[in-house]
């Protein structure tokens, strides 16, 4: 079992707060369909295993157009073992869903669809400088739904300075309205270098409010719960059956191989991730030069990365994976650290597995921090 991720790094404009690699131009949209249809072919030999989970991200892959996704999806088909029933997921902006691309892209094979909604509000898509509407936010997900989509699931974004407890509260009730199988929920962070930091910095805006942030944080939760999704990892809320299986594969430390500018891969214990710039992506794959680096992971890592990535789900750190696994002086460490934890209401276990609680979930990070082998 394997997952296979394409970064299509295009979009139409610069939302405030992303620091995502993708460029808002279409120059080179054609060559970098061919760099990326020649880094699917080069790379063949390096996953044998079938592919069960596609999922195109980005940017924004609900730009390309119905050849350019033949030609990938093609590459695809002709160098890996796909099976015959995979989720296959697009991430796709409300404003690009036509009656048109949405037929296009389920005849292309696409059966899951991730639509970067944000807010179902004017003014806070505006203040992200999103390309879409509130009103082509909700019929996007009305058209998906008349098409045949049933596997949907949308993006939404918490704590931002002009996101009250009205608005998310409006915007939640959305999901149940429309009857959305899955949710993926973010706080809004400050990342560097983005808009949304240089107005924080010159003053344009307050820093953004931590009590508002877990205080949104934790309605979501009860929202989410009364509408019938289960929060199987910490900002990813779905109904029975419509969980992500590509991303619950990362989480479960499946192998997968990324293609296009700034894709990561991870497989046979190693990571490995693309140039994050076009222009340079597109010239080494002509002229055949390396577009990576990579890293073998040591033990130190593969714990903190297990740790980090199952505290966060439903499944939980397993006690005999680490017993398995990991070294006497990493387990010494684990028992060590692990059991104030055990003691108190943030974590408990579950015979085998260790599982955040509710109260947990609110600081997994600093539990997270505390559980690294350092
Ligand atoms: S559409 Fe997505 S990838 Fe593109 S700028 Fe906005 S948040 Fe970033």
């Amino acid at each position: 079992m394997a997952g296979i991720y394409l970064h299509i790094p295009f979009c139409k404009q610069s939302c405030s707060y992303c620091d995502f690699h993708f460029s808002t131009s279409l120059k080179h949209k054609t060559d970098l369909i061919q760099a990326l249809v020649k880094e699917i072919e080069g790379r063949k030999n390096q996953l044998t295993e079938q592919i069960e989970t596609i999922y195109f991200g980005g940017g924004t892959p609900s730009l390309l157009g119905g050849d350019d996704l033949k030609l990938i999806i093609e590459a695809l088909y002709t160098n890996y073992t796909v099976a015959d029933k995979i989720e296959f997921t697009l991430e796709c902006n409300p404003d690009d869903l036509s009656k048109e691309k949405l037929k296009e892209l389920n005849s292309a094979g696409v059966n899951r669809l991730s639509i970067g909604v944000q807010s179902f509000n004017n003014e806070e898509l505006n203040f992200f400088n999103r390309a879409h509407n509130a009103s082509e936010a909700e019929s996007s997900i009305k058209r998906s739904q008349d098409v045949g989509f049933e596997n949907i699931t949308i993006d939404l974004i918490y704590g931002s300075p002009v996101l009250t407890d009205e608005i998310w509260l409006d915007n939640l009730q959305k999901i149940n309205d429309f009857n959305v199988p899955h949710l993926s929920a973010y706080g809004l962070t400050v990342e560097p270098k983005t808009k949304l930091a240089y107005q924080i910095e010159m003053g344009e805006l307050p820093s953004l409010n931590d009590e508002k942030m877990v205080s949104q944080f934790k309605t979501l939760i009860q929202n989410t719960r009364e509408f019938g999704l289960t929060q199987y990892e910490i900002s990813n809320f779905g109904k029975e059956g419509f969980y992500s299986q590509h991303n619950s594969n990362y989480w479960k430390g499946v192998a997968y191989l990324g293609f296009g500018p700034s894709a990561h891969s991870y497989l046979d214990n190693k990571r490995f991730w693309n140039v994050s710039n076009n222009i340079k992506y597109i010239k080494a794959l002509n002229e055949n030069e390396v577009y990576f680096e990579e890293e073998t992971i040591d033990e130190k890592t593969a714990f903190n990365e297990y740790i980090l990535t199952r505290l966060r789900t439903i499944w939980g750190v397993e006690i005999d994976y680490i017993k398995v696994h990991f070294s006497a002086e990493i387990n010494t460490h684990f028992k060590k650290e692990i059991q104030p934890y055990l003691n108190s209401s943030y974590l408990q276990q579950l015979n085998n597995k260790v599982v955040l609680t509710d109260e947990g979930i609110l600081i997994a990070d600093k539990i997270t921090s505390d559980l690294f082998y350092v």
